[in-house]
């Protein structure tokens, strides 16, 4: 097929601004296009050589090179071309208007340019879209001089139209305006199918070229038949936002499965054989940065082939508690990716289980989807099902909410669970309703709190404690409320000391003046005093400080709390009271109500 074909096609699509004519002007270059290429018409409709996931290599031009490849291919200076450009602002037009001015039989070949051949003849889509793959695949010394003349090349055979084009297409920017959609109109009008069978198979197979020539060569029903597979991502499906438990309840419907948002990143895990690939919600290949979670996977799928979901978390590793997403930036920044596995350690939380050896889940209600991720997953600490409770009560939902919240995630993803709970593969709808707060704040000041409990430590931390349950001081009452366990922010010194530091102020048993609903591992006299501070105070319902005072059953606590030192000089009682605890959170709920009265985001 003759690449003027494409080019006269996307001239015309330039022009037309309305979707629909758009898609019939698509559809009629697709009745032309022959089988075999029609998936590198598509491609090159999307301004694309492969689909991102496949993970292979981009064009990698530059400006610059294309700059060069206009010159070496029309025969002026790249100081031309440059002048050109900042007049027109555009190298498609730049070169469409160089080729006018200099018909192709009066250009000089430079000597560069040894070895290219320039003929009277008419460019295919086929030479010009296995032109660009081999530019994409010129990797090493001399490639950025091979991928120039590679492209110049293809600019001294084409037409100024088709220049136009090509070189737009190297630089990444169609200008079509045609997106996905419209291709997907086209092709469904062209092969006689509907919108929704070809939507459905790109979203499990999202690769428009692939689903373009299988349509074409096999028709509607192999589109119809299509399964979803390991090493081939799914795009995700995503979930639609509420502020109102009830509201969110009626969107699902009862009962309803709400589980915990984990603030970290989004990762489809496929099993084929002894091979894990690891997409990203933007279905890029990330297995690389997760050799971790790619031995978890390993060994905690039990099944032979699988397609799994969840999120990827930074964690703690002194406490095992959540970390914010900022760490697993962090950690991704590192060079040394084995480095960055130690420093920022991470553990997934499952939620979705799509594909099964043969068996395609997407299809399946969210119940079904679930017990077969129970069914495959050998969980431990690291690798298990993501934390929910599955209700109908939308007070219930608050403090699951609120304790989310707590242990340092977003909020919840609520799911219905009806029968038509299926996976809706690369949808935002009411299947999925994501309760996050609409504001947040900053904890500004440090509070000074007493250590009446601890958790035993784990791994580093085997044999010391963990985190310590800490309590602010009840004057009316005189007892010591909880109001955190804190287990970040101690270095190895203040670690190793611990035990022998509370050693002392150690009981059998909870000490009469400790109001506690956490069960903690050991129990402490209130003595000594800690330095704390957090992200910032969040409202609990595990916690007894300040509880029912600013909703019945909760009480107040801090999130991601941090040690920063002991502060001997202050006797428990001398400690931070529950009322200037209250009248902090009061003070931050009034900053919010500052910030949403200015508009400002969460
Ligand atoms: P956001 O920026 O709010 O995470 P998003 O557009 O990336 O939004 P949404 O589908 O709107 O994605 O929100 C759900 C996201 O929350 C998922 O993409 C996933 O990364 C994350 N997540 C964390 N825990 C869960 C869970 N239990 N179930 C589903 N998604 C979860």
């Amino acid at each position: 097929m003759l690449f003027s074909e494409v080019a006269n096609t996307l001239e015309i699509l330039e022009k037309t601004p309305s979707k629909i004519q758009q898609a019939a002007t698509l559809a009629m270059l697709f009745r032309k296009t022959p089988k075999e290429c029609i998936d590198k018409v598509v491609y090159f409709l999307q301004g694309i050589l492969w689909p991102d996931w496949k993970g292979l290599p981009e064009l990698g031009l530059g400006e610059k090179g294309i700059q060069k490849a206009i010159a070496l291919a029309t025969g002026v200076s790249e100081l031309e071309v440059e002048k050109l450009y900042k007049a027109l602002g555009d190298y498609g037009k730049v070169v469409e208007k160089l080729k006018l001015s200099k018909p192709r039989k009066t250009m000089g070949l430079l000597s560069f340019m040894k070895g290219a051949q320039v003929q009277q003849r008419k460019l295919t889509i086929d030479e010009v879209y296995n032109t660009f793959v081999k530019i994409a695949m010129a990797q090493g010394e001399g490639s950025r001089d091979t991928k120039i003349k590679l492209l110049a090349g293809l600019l001294m055979e084409a037409e100024p139209r088709e220049a136009k084009y090509i070189v737009r297409f190297a630089e990444g920017r169609l200008r079509l305006g045609v997106g996905d959609a419209t291709i997907m109109d086209a092709l469904a009008v062209t092969f006689k199918t509907t919108r929704d069978v070809v939507e459905r198979a790109y979203n499990i197979h999202p690769d428009l070229g692939y689903i373009a020539k299988l349509l074409a060569e096999k028709g509607e029903a192999a589109l119809k038949e299509m399964k979803p597979q390991p090493g081939i991502p799914i795009r995700p499906m995503l979930a639609e936002r509420a502020s109102d438990p009830r509201e969110i309840l009626e969107k699902t419907g009862t009962p309803a499965l709400a589980e915990f948002k984990y603030d970290g990143e989004r990762a489809q895990i496929h099993k084929r054989g002894d091979e894990i690939i690891i997409f990203s919600r933007r279905l890029e290949n990330i297995t690389s940065q997760y050799p971790d979670v790619v031995e978890l996977a390993k060994k905690r799928i039990r099944a032979r082939e699988a397609i799994v979901e969840g999120e990827i978390v930074a964690i703690d590793p002194n406490t095992g508690d959540f970390r914010p997403f900022q760490e697993l930036m962090h950690r991704k920044r590192k060079k040394d990716i084995y480095e960055a596995m130690k420093e920022y350690p991470v553990v997934v939380r499952l939620f979705d289980c799509l594909y099964v050896d043969g068996n395609d889940l997407t299809v399946k209600p969210l119940p079904e989807r679930r017990e077969w991720l129970q069914k495959i997953i050998d969980e431990c600490f690291e690798f298990k099902l993501a934390e929910g409770i599955v209700t109908k009560d939308p007070r219930e939902l608050e403090n699951f909410f609120l304790k989310a919240i707590e242990s340092g995630c977003e909020g919840l993803v609520v799911k219905a669970l009806h029968k038509d709970s299926i996976y809706q593969a690369g949808v935002r709808g009411w299947l999925w309703v994501k309760y996050k707060r609409d504001y947040k704040s900053e904890m500004t000041d440090a509070v000074d709190l007493v250590v009446v409990g601890a958790f035993y430590g784990r791994g580093k931390r085997a044999g010391s404690y963990g985190a310590l349950l800490v309590a602010a001081y009840d004057p009316d009452t005189d007892t010591f409320k909880t109001v955190c366990k804190v287990g970040s922010g101690f270095t190895d010194e203040d670690l190793a000391e611990l035990p022998k530091k509370l050693e002392p102020y150690r009981i059998p048993y909870k000490h009469p003046k400790v109001d506690s609903e956490i069960q903690a591992d050991v129990w402490f006299e209130p003595a000594l005093v800690v330095e704390v501070i957090g992200a910032e105070l969040t409202l609990s319902p595990i916690h007894t400080c300040c509880k029912g005072w600013v909703k019945p059953g909760v009480g107040i606590s801090i999130r991601f709390p941090r040690f920063i030192r002991w502060r001997p000089d202050k006797s428990p009682r001398e400690a931070t009271t529950t009322k200037e605890i209250y009248e902090m959170y009061m003070r931050q709920l009034k900053k919010i109500e500052t910030k949403k009265a200015r508009g400002e985001e969460a």
